[in-house]
């Protein structure tokens, strides 16, 4: 009978105050305040973890990458943003073998994000959350980027179950990161050197973007209103 109870009891607490290792103890009076405030705000999503290679040399091409273009070694980042992308492919098996290889053919980090969002709606987490990642010049030391299935020919197609996914992968990533204050899509690179997070080194390294759409990123603002993040005009 007393084991049970224990277990029971031992059940609760975990429920109540959960098991993570930010977990803090909760005691004064407003114990019932504190209670609350562990508890998580938003629902977590379910992430598949799918990684890509790596390895040792992934990380020393990574240190590689930072060093050139931020004058600093990196390999991982703390992050202040949320960059979405789409992938410009029909279906997520061709990005990930793409995004698989560490080398790119000129023998430099090749691009990845962190997360990969099918059609379905189905997060893939490519590579630890805070790894250094290549997806977007210039912010690549402090943005997680978010890659979308689909806009083949620059086609606006990301699907509502992507929608759902981003809007809900996004409040993960915000409340686990406090110090994420930006969501921008890829195309709005320029406007979102106010945020002051623009860091590059080498002159004149840049690329033209259209993922993943102002429609895509104009429907995430909207599902994202209330969650206090800073967005640029879609
Ligand atoms: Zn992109």
């Amino acid at each position: 009978m007393g084991r049970k109870l224990l277990q029971m009891l031992l059940v609760f607490c975990v429920l109540a105050f959960g098991t993570g290792g930010n977990s803090m103890p909760v005691h004064g009076k407003n114990t019932s305040v504190g209670i609350v405030n562990r508890f998580r705000t938003v629902t977590a999503p379910v992430i598949v973890d799918k990684p890509v290679r790596l390895t040792e040399n992934r990380e020393r091409l990574m240190r590689e990458y930072s060093l050139e273009h931020y004058r600093e070694e990196m390999t991982e980042i703390a992050p202040r943003a949320v960059i979405v992308h789409w992938t410009e492919s029909p279906d997520w098996q061709g990005v990930y073998e793409y995004f698989y290889k560490e080398s790119m053919a000129d023998g430099t980090l090749n691009v990845c994000s962190q997360f990969l969002v099918d059609r379905d709606g189905t997060i893939y987490r490519l590579t630890p959350e805070t790894m250094m990642d290549r997806h977007a010049i210039g912010y690549n030391w402090c943005a997680i980027g978010i890659e979308n299935v689909g806009g083949v020919r620059n086609e606006e197609n990301l699907t509502k179950a992507q929608l759902r996914a981003n809007v809900i992968l996004i409040c993960y990533l915000k409340e686990k990161y406090p110090a994420i204050r930006y969501v921008w899509g890829h195309y709005q690179q320029t406007e979102a050197r106010k945020s002051g997070l623009y860091r590059e080194a080498v002159p004149g390294y840049f690329s033209n973007k259209v993922d993943p759409g102002p429609k895509f990123m104009a429907a995430l603002q909207k599902k994202l209103k209330e969650s206090g993040l800073l967005f640029f005009k879609p």
